[in-house]
C-alpha cells in the first residue's frame, strides 16, 4: 500500500519543512456543520489515536474559526446523511512544534477526498448516500479529478459493492483500517473533507418518520449525467435503436420474496406482449443488470434497495414497486421520490398486497430479519393482528421489520389492474423529446399611462416587451401575468394576458397610485421572475 502512495514522488524534506513552517491550512464552505465541506492543506491523521490533527503555526489558517462551537456538535458531517451523530468530523489541535516529538509523517501526495460511506452493504445507501454525493462533490472542486484518491473513514471493510466506488477515480480508494499500514502519522498534502448533500432526495427517519427531503435540489438531468458516467466506466453503451422491448422483474432471493414469480412473469409477458426477464443481485453481475435495466420498458420489483437501480432506466419507462401486506406504500417512498424527480421522466406505480391469505410472515426469525419472538406475548399479538404498520422512526422498529420481511404471493389480476390504470397501451421508452424546461427572463421596458375620466373613472394602459431570451426560443404558449396593487393595500388583482399590452379599467380609481407587477409564463407552469415594479399614478 505504501508503495502506491509513493507513486507520485514528493520531496520529503521539503514537505516536512512546509508542514512544520506552515502548519495546517483550512478554508471551508457552508454556514452550518450540515452544509460544510472543508479544503485543507497539510491535514494530518494519527492512525494510533484515530484522530485527525490540525497543526498550528504562524501561517496556519482555520476558516471558519468557530472556537468551541466546533464541538457543538461538530465541524461537519462526514457522510451525506444530515446531522447523524455517528458521522461527525472534527480534529484535535497541536502546535507544529510538537511534530519534533511525534512519529515521522508519511505524506499523501494525491488530492484526497475524505468522507464516510453510510451503509456500504445496501445498494440504495450506496447510490444515494455515497456514489452520487461523491461524484458531485468531485464535480464541485476541480482538483478532485480522476487522479484524486478517496479515503473512507467510517471503518467498514470494502463491502459487497466496492467495485462501484472504484469507478469514481483511477486510484484505489483506501479504508480507515488500511491507513495503519501506511504509517503512524499521515499528512494529506491537499484534501477535501465532507460530501455534498445537494443530490440526496430522501431522509431515512432518524428524527421524523422517513420521507422525501424537504427541499430537493436535484433533477433527473443530474442523475442521468451520473448514470452516464457510471455506464461509461462499466463499458456499457446505450443501445439507441433498441431492438426488442422487454420488462425486467428484479427479484430478491433471500427474503421479501415474490412467491409466485414464474406466474407473475408469464402474466406480465402476456398482458403487455413483451419478453419478461428476471434478474437478481445474487445471479447476475452488476454490469449485466445495468445493461438490462438501461433498455427496459418496465421494472417490477418488491420494495427494497435493489429498486434504486431504476436510476438506470431509460426515460419513459415504468417502475412498479410491490409492497408486502400491512405496509403502506405512501410511508416508504425512496424509489417513488426518485422516479418522480422532475426530469427523470419515469412513470411510478405502487401495488400493495392487501390480502392476509397471500402473505407469509416469519415471526421466529432473528429480530433483524423481522422476527418478533423476542417481544412479549401481548405485543406479538398486537403486531400480528395489525393491518398497517404505523409511521415510525428508523431503524429497528420490530413491527416494520416483521412486515417488511414477509414473502408475498402477488395477486396477479389486482396488480395488472393497478398497472393498467397508468399504462394504457404499451409501456416503454417514449420518443426522446426535448423535455428540458427553460424559464422566461423578466419582461422588458414596462410602461404605464393613466387617463382619468371624470371624478370616478380611470384607465391604466400598461405595455411591455418580451423577455430577452424568448427571441431565441420556441415556446408553445407564452402568457403574461399582471398584478395590480393599490399602494398601501396588501391585496392585488391578478390577470393572465396573451398580449404585451392591456388597458385596465375595472376597479381603477382616479388620483391613486398603483403598483404593477408583470411576469412572463411559458407553457402554463414555467413562471418567470417579476420585472421591477412599475409605479403608476392615475
Ligand atoms: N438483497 C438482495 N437480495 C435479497 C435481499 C437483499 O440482493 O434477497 C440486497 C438488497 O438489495 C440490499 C441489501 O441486500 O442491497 C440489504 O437488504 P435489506 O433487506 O437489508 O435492505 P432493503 O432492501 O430493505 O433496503
Amino acid at each position: 500500500q505504501s508503495q502506491e502512495l509513493s507513486e507520485a514522488q514528493i520531496d520529503y524534506h521539503a514537505a516536512l519543512q512546509a508542514l512544520v513552517e506552515n502548519g495546517t491550512r483550512m478554508v471551508c464552505t457552508g454556514r452550518m456543520h450540515t452544509d460544510r465541506i472543508c479544503r485543507f492543506e497539510s491535514l494530518c491523521y494519527s492512525t494510533e489515536a484515530e484522530e485527525f490533527v490540525y497543526f498550528h503555526s504562524n501561517s496556519s489558517v482555520m476558516l471558519p474559526n468557530l472556537g468551541s462551537r466546533r464541538f457543538q456538535p461538530a465541524l461537519l458531517d462526514l457522510s451525506s446523511v444530515e446531522d447523524h451523530n455517528t458521522q461527525y468530523f472534527n480534529f484535535v489541535e497541536l502546535p507544529a512544534a510538537a511534530l519534533k516529538f511525534m512519529p515521522k509523517p508519511v505524506f499523501v501526495p494525491d488530492v484526497a477526498l475524505i468522507a464516510n460511506r453510510f451503509n456500504p452493504d445496501n445498494l440504495m445507501h450506496v447510490f444515494h448516500d455515497d456514489l452520487l454525493p461523491i461524484y458531485y462533490t468531485m464535480q464541485q472542486f476541480s482538483d478532485l479529478d480522476l487522479e484524486a484518491r478517496l479515503f473512507f473513514m467510517e471503518g467498514w471493510s470494502e463491502g459487497v459493492h466496492f467495485d462501484l466506488y472504484k469507478l469514481l477515480s483511477n486510484k484505489q480508494p483506501l479504508l480507515r483500517e488500511e491507513l495503519k499500514t501506511l504509517g503512524r502519522l499521515l499528512c494529506f498534502t491537499k484534501s477535501y473533507v465532507g460530501l455534498s448533500k445537494i443530490t440526496t432526495w430522501y431522509q431515512y427517519g432518524f428524527v421524523q418518520p422517513q420521507g422525501p427531503k424537504a427541499n430537493i435540489l436535484v433533477s433527473g438531468n443530474e442523475i442521468r449525467q451520473f448514470t452516464k458516467f457510471m455506464m461509461q466506466k462499466l463499458n456499457i453503451s446505450l443501445e439507441e435503436s433498441s431492438s426488442e422491448e422487454y420488462i425486467v422483474v428484479f427479484s430478491r432471493t433471500i427474503n421479501r420474496l415474490i412467491l409466485n414469480e414464474a406466474e407473475l412473469i408469464l402474466a406480465l409477458a402476456q398482458e403487455f406482449q413483451m419478453k419478461t426477464i428476471s434478474v437478481s443481485l445474487e445471479e447476475h453481475s452488476f454490469s449485466d443488470i445495468v445493461r438490462l435495466i438501461s433498455n427496459a420498458s418496465m421494472l417490477v420489483s418488491m420494495h427494497g434497495a435493489q429498486l434504486v437501480m431504476s436510476l438506470f432506466l431509460p426515460r419513459g419507462a415504468t417502475v412498479v414497486e410491490l409492497f408486502p401486506y400491512a405496509i403502506n406504500p405512501e410511508h416508504y417512498t425512496p424509489y417513488k421520490t426518485l422516479a418522480t424527480l422532475p426530469g427523470m421522466d419515469l412513470q411510478y406505480i405502487a401495488w400493495q398486497n392487501t390480502d392476509r391469505e397471500d402473505t407469509v410472515a416469519y415471526p421466529d426469525r432473528p429480530w433483524d430479519q423481522g422476527g418478533i419472538a423476542h417481544l412479549d406475548k401481548a405485543e406479538q399479538e398486537r403486531i400480528i393482528k395489525s393491518t398497517e404498520v404505523p409511521r415510525h422512526l428508523c431503524c429497528r422498529n420490530p413491527e416494520w421489520l416483521f412486515r417488511a420481511y414477509q414473502d408475498t404471493k402477488v395477486n396477479i389480476p389486482s396488480l395488472i389492474h393497478v398497472i393498467r390504470q397508468t399504462v394504457k397501451s404499451k409501456p416503454g421508452p417514449k420518443k426522446q423529446k426535448w423535455s428540458g424546461s427553460l424559464y422566461p427572463g423578466k419582461v422588458r421596458d414596462a410602461k404605464c399611462q393613466a387617463s382619468v375620466q371624470g371624478t370616478s373613472e380611470a384607465k391604466l394602459a400598461v405595455s411591455w416587451q418580451i423577455p430577452w431570451n424568448l427571441r431565441y426560443l420556441k415556446v408553445r404558449e407564452v402568457k403574461y401575468e399582471v398584478w395590480i396593487q393599490e399602494q398601501g393595500e396588501n391585496t392585488y388583482m391578478p390577470y393572465i394576458l396573451s398580449h404585451q399590452n392591456h388597458t385596465f379599467s375595472e376597479n381603477i380609481k382616479p388620483f391613486t397610485i398603483y403598483l404593477v407587477w408583470i411576469r412572463c409564463i411559458f407553457n402554463k407552469n414555467l413562471l418567470g421572475p417579476f420585472a421591477d415594479v412599475l409605479l403608476c399614478s392615475t
